[in-house]
């Protein structure tokens, strides 16, 4: 490696330091990856009301000066209870990608046209099995094709 890249990985922002992390602001010039963080600290702060509330929480996932990370997942994401479908989609017999993939139907992820469309990666949103809208409800419930292969496969 020639010895101006190993120079340039070592450079840190120059206004950097950990004792004034939660109040400094990015500048023109720093990181795309350094002003991710700046911003996911910011959205922190407004989530816990504040800096010193957002310390708190992250102490409280501390355990021997390390973070541990199940623990600030638990605080990050509230607590969530068992849905009565849990056992259909993760069955131990089902196939993980199958699961996986009806996970993402259930929660709206998949990416299908309309979400592409919102996402502004597909400019026209057409089903290639019919004229209608290509969404999740479309594609499981509306459209004309999808309901044909279903009664085929209850069969
Ligand atoms: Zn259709």
């Amino acid at each position: 490696m020639p010895k101006a890249s190993k120079k340039r990985q070592k450079q840190k922002p120059a206004h950097y330091s950990y004792s004034n992390f939660w109040s400094i602001q990015a500048k023109t010039g720093d990181s795309w990856m350094w002003k991710q963080i700046l911003k996911i600290r910011n959205k922190a702060q407004d989530i816990f009301g504040g800096t010193d509330n957002l310390k708190l929480k992250l102490q409280s996932c501390c355990r021997n000066s390390k973070i541990k990370v199940s623990a600030l997942y638990n605080v990050i994401s509230p607590a969530s209870s068992i849905v009565t479908w849990h056992n259909t989609i993760w069955e131990s017999i089902n196939i993980l990608r199958h699961s996986f993939i009806c996970w993402l139907a259930v929660h709206n992820r998949l990416l299908t046209q309309d979400r592409l469309l919102n996402m502004g990666i597909m400019t026209v949103n057409s089903c290639c099995f019919c004229s209608g809208h290509e969404s999740r409800d479309h594609l499981f419930f509306e459209c004309a094709f999808s309901k044909d292969v279903w009664v085929l496969v209850m069969e």
